[in-house]
């Protein structure tokens, strides 16, 4: 098939670029513009002094199968680093986490023996009651399960513990925000997710790092890098780009970027996109990662931090794990992740002075770790790091999605439509290449 008409893409992360992939096999005639010098957007890699820091986005699970299937379309190799220990923090000290199966939980004794029952019988129901529940696409969940938040729907069902250390924690990592703002629904199904025996906690890298995605997918696509679009205007039944490169006309425009720069972009755009976009809000965080000596931190990968043991760090990796290309002369990464109400008061401090913040934190949270091992060695600010999924939200977009997609030839695109993580950013930039498609089908 050979669908009519010039289609622009405004944004080059893996939304809009797997957006831009399928419009282009499908034979469409279609044009990436991006802000930036690269492809990727919050899933981009720095590589200095031979140490690749993901300055976002740093690892994938089993059960991202659009990002696997692209991969492999694209032949970037994805390799495990599993099987990997995780732990989380409970009174100072770090305890291992068992999830995958039902006799590990019993040995996880960063829950009392009471709650790790009460979690037990309640992975059960959930497994059982909702065995359809998709994360990577929120706008398919119940309604009627999205009226509360996860932090109280946590504590009810199951108890404090478990909403403390287990809920508000993993959001913590994974979103950087309390599970009071991530509707229950939405936390639900991550859970689901996580608590499947085909989940395994296993954790899969991009052979070169996660930038290796991107770059694949730009070199095959007609990408404008260092081009940001300026100003959107309607004309006719299309639209015209205000950039760098002129002010050429498509006939129509997918909008990749996050929601608030997509705001700037619609002034004049139809009312229900502009609301979605004015609507949206994100968690800000900072990833900072530190040099240290690559045996420091031994066989654990991830270190869950809940915001009731510490308020800045919600999560360090161990990157020496992910493989050999990840250490050098004996050197490795620890890339920490910050509670959004730790982060923001850090976001307009220098850099001298986040990393002396972090590093005081991260030190007596890891006592093995000495102050003379920590070597700052790169950090990224991200004011839009994650869109808090709540019950409003998840709402808005459904009716967003049933009612104004492809509006006046204008197509969104990207996490915060529903859309968590990776998977669900290249699963909403495929959704909306097949809205493309059947409106240019229709003329
Ligand atoms: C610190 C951090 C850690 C994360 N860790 C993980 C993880 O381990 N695993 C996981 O699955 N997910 C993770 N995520 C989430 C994941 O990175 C995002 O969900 C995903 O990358 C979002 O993709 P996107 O295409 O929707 O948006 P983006 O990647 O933000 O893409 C938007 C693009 O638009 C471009 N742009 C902006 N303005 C303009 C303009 N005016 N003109 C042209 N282009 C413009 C931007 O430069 C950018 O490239 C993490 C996120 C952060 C911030």
């Amino acid at each position: 098939m050979h669908a009519k008409g010039r289609v622009a893409v405004i944004g080059a992360g893996i939304a809009g670029l797997s957006c831009a992939w399928d419009l282009h096999k499908a034979g469409v005639d279609v044009q990436v513009f991006e802000r930036d010098a690269q492809a990727g957007g919050r899933m981009s890699t720095r590589t200095k002094d031979m140490l690749a820091f993901d300055l976002g986005a740093n690892f994938l699970v089993r059960a991202y199968s659009n990002v696997f299937q692209l991969a492999e379309e694209l032949g970037v190799g994805l390799r495990t680093v599993s099987p990997v220990d995780h732990a989380v923090y409970r009174d100072g000290t770090a305890r291992l986490l068992h999830f995958s199966s039902v006799r590990g939980m019993f040995r996880m004794d960063c829950l009392g023996l009471w709650s790790r029952l009460r979690v037990l019988r309640f992975l059960l129901k959930v497994r059982l009651r909702y065995p359809l529940l998709d994360f990577f696409h929120l706008s398919s969940l119940s309604t009627q399960l999205n009226k509360e938040d996860a932090y109280s729907y946590a504590r009810r069902k199951v108890g404090q513990e478990f909403a403390d250390y287990i809920v508000d924690s993993f959001n913590g990592c994974m979103m950087f925000h309390r599970a009071s703002e991530i509707s229950a629904a939405a936390f639900l199904s991550l859970f689901r997710m996580m608590a499947d025996p085909a989940y395994d906690f296993g954790i899969y890298h991009a052979q070169g790092d996660m930038q290796a995605i991107s770059d694949a997918m730009a070199r095959s696509l007609s990408v404008h890098t260092s081009c940001p679009v300026t100003e959107l205007r309607q004309e006719g039944s299309g639209w015209r780009l205000m950039c760098a490169r002129g002010s050429p006309f498509f006939d129509r425009v997918v909008l990749a970027t996050t929601a608030g720069v997509a705001h700037h972009l619609l002034r004049d755009g139809p009312a229900m996109q502009r609301d979605l976009v004015a609507g949206t809000r994100y968690s800000s965080t900072v990833n900072v990662s530190f040099r240290v000596p690559k045996q420091a931190l031994g066989q654990t990968h991830c270190f869950y931090v809940p915001f009731c043991e510490n308020r800045l760090i919600s999560e360090f990796t161990n990157e020496a794990l992910k493989g050999d290309h990840t250490t050098h002369q004996g050197w490795s990464l620890v890339n920490v992740g910050l509670h959004e109400s730790g982060a923001l008061p850090l976001l307009e401090q220098s850099d001298e002075q986040i990393f002396a913040a972090v590093a005081e934190q991260l030190l007596a949270l890891h006592p093995d770790l000495q102050a003379d091992q920590l070597k700052p060695y790169d950090l990224q600010r991200w004011r839009e790091a994650i869109p808090k999924y709540d019950c409003q939200h998840v709402e808005r977009v459904r009716q967003f999605e049933k009612q104004a997609q492809g509006d006046s030839g204008l197509f969104l695109c990207g996490d915060y439509l529903n859309s968590p993580w990776l998977e669900g950013a290249c699963r909403s930039g495929r959704r909306a290449a097949r809205a493309v498609l059947s409106d240019l089908a229709r003329g």
